[in-house]
């Protein structure tokens, strides 16, 4: 079955883990700026790391057949310094145009402070004004309830901001309600311990349906599998669900989201439709 996982780190994974993920059915990926594994020294260091999601890393996975999509931002953790993080903001205009951007993300809270909620609402005033997409991260653990509440009133008290051009990722049992309720769309991420396993993700299936929802691993600096989506089929195939319904979660639901990007429409050929592709996605290498 093809799939797409709409948030791995691929920056942090091997060649090896794209041709693995290649034979196991993924066609698309799509990267979210974040966290490097260390806290960056300056505004230039952003520069580069946007120009390997937007100019590299597309080429990287084109060797394989994987399309390579991102998304830019300054992620929560680097936000609690707002002067850096305004820097890196006025960054974001000038990738905009490249072919494989769907948006402004991942976006968020980490520790739910004062600052990180200042960067939160001038990355969504980005957004609105460019007319992006939103991916947003959510705290973990203890902050999670309280940061993915806080994240929620922010946007809705925007009342630009479209909830069904939202995608709220790292919902977890006690989150996903909070977001599928407000409109957006939800995410699970797939993580071998801590966060959502393969089967507690199909147990929140099973309790909230499959609209609007995808799953992704990740795929970061942590401890985490790239081929936990894969996993994510088989334990649902394994519980009795239907291919269909399989295909929605891991194929569909990411390309209905996705495809609200004018650079994905633009980028998409016809085989993509989203009731039925049924043949191997092709898109030439990002022209950068
Ligand atoms: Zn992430």
């Amino acid at each position: 079955m093809y799939y797409i996982d709409p948030h791995i780190h691929m920056i942090s994974r091997v060649t090896d883990d794209y041709q693995r993920m290649a034979y196991a059915g993924c066609v698309a990926v799509s990267e979210p700026a974040f966290w490097a594994g260390f806290d960056r020294g300056s505004a230039a260091g952003f520069h580069d790391y946007f120009r390997h999601l937007t100019e590299y890393e597309p080429k990287r996975a084109a060797q394989f057949g994987i399309q390579h999509y991102s998304w830019l931002c300054i992620n929560a953790k680097e936000a609690e310094n707002v002067s850096l993080a305004r820097e890196v903001i006025a960054l974001i205009p000038e990738f905009l145009h490249k072919p494989n951007v769907l948006g402004i993300g991942e976006i968020g809270l980490n520790k739910n402070t004062r600052n990180e909620a200042t960067v939160f609402l001038e990355h969504v005033e980005l957004a609105v004004e460019t007319n992006e997409l939103i991916l947003v991260h959510t705290p973990h653990l203890e902050d999670k309830y309280k940061g993915t509440r806080m994240i929620l009133d922010m946007l809705r008290s925007d009342r630009r901001v479209d909830p069904a051009r939202v995608l709220i990722d790292h919902v977890e049992e006690h989150t996903v309600k909070l977001a599928l309720d407000a409109g957006c769309w939800c995410g699970m991420t797939l993580y071998p311990l801590t966060k959502c396993t393969p089967a507690r993700a199909v147990d929140i299936i099973e309790m909230v349906g499959t609209d609007r929802i995808v799953v992704n691993s990740a795929g970061d600096w942590g401890k985490s599998d790239p081929l936990a989506v894969p996993e994510f089929i088989q334990e649902m195939k394994r519980r009795g669900h239907s291919e269909a319904a399989i295909r929605k979660v891991v194929f569909d639901n990411p390309l209905a989201f996705f495809s609200q990007s004018n650079r994905w429409a633009k980028a998409t050929p016809p085989q993509w439709g989203i009731n039925g592709a049924t043949t191997a996605p092709v898109r030439e290498t990002a022209k950068v």
